[in-house]
């Protein structure tokens, strides 16, 4: 389980990445989806990743040690937030692509989706890169609580087809509000780092 989580610092561009061998497990979705909550959630701390009142505003990487040095979380700005000006999104496309295809020490992907709706653009097209470098995922639905009991496995399913989901990746459903499943995700970051 997550025993400790603390929060090292954040970094605009490569110039603030922090050189050593730790691997790094980063969180993508788009704003809103409940990423800042989940975080929260799963190391069990109220106010580590910060539910921002302005999404979109925060165009950093935040990076969090796990257990005192066994990996580290890497919480990406959300995307998708439409009130972000086009050189935002230049600026975000690019550190994001800078971090996810030239960073050693990346081992995977968790990327959230919400369970109500249909994946976005954005969602596909970020899945599709995780996909073409080669990155595995951990897709995690949030939400969860807010489904009717018949509509769980159909927006599953449905979400899969859409972002054309890779069977060799893990799709977890949670609810970061009523801890659903909460207890199953620390597993899965390690199985990420393990393969
Ligand atoms: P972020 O922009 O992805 O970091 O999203 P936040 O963590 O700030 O969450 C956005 C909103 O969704 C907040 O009002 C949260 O309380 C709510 N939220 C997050 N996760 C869940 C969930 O599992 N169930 C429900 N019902 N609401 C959630």
């Amino acid at each position: 389980m997550i025993k400790t989580a603390t929060f090292i610092k954040s970094a605009a561009d490569k110039s603030g990445w922090i050189e050593d061998n730790m691997p790094e497990i980063c969180f993508v979705g788009r704003s809103n989806v409940g990423k800042s909550t989940f975080i929260n959630a799963i190391t069990n701390q109220n106010k580590l990743a910060k539910t921002s009142s302005t999404p979109g505003k925060t165009r950093l990487l935040n990076f969090f040690e796990i257990n005192k040095g066994e990996f580290r979380i890497v919480d990406a700005p959300g995307y998708g937030y439409a009130k972000v000006n086009i050189n935002q999104k230049v600026a975000f496309g690019q550190m994001m692509d800078d971090y996810l295809t030239t960073r050693p020490n990346l081992v995977g992907v968790c990327m959230l989706v919400d369970m109500r709706h249909d994946p976005t653009n954005d969602d596909k097209e970020m899945y599709n890169f995780f996909k073409e470098v080669g990155l595995k995922v951990l897709i995690i639905g949030t939400k969860l609580d807010k489904l009717k009991k018949n509509d769980i496995l159909k927006n599953e399913k449905k979400i899969k087809q859409i972002i054309n989901f890779d069977e060799h990746d893990t799709f977890l459903k949670v609810s970061n509000t009523s801890k659903t499943n909460i207890n199953l995700v620390y597993n899965l970051l390690v199985q990420l780092l393990n393969e």
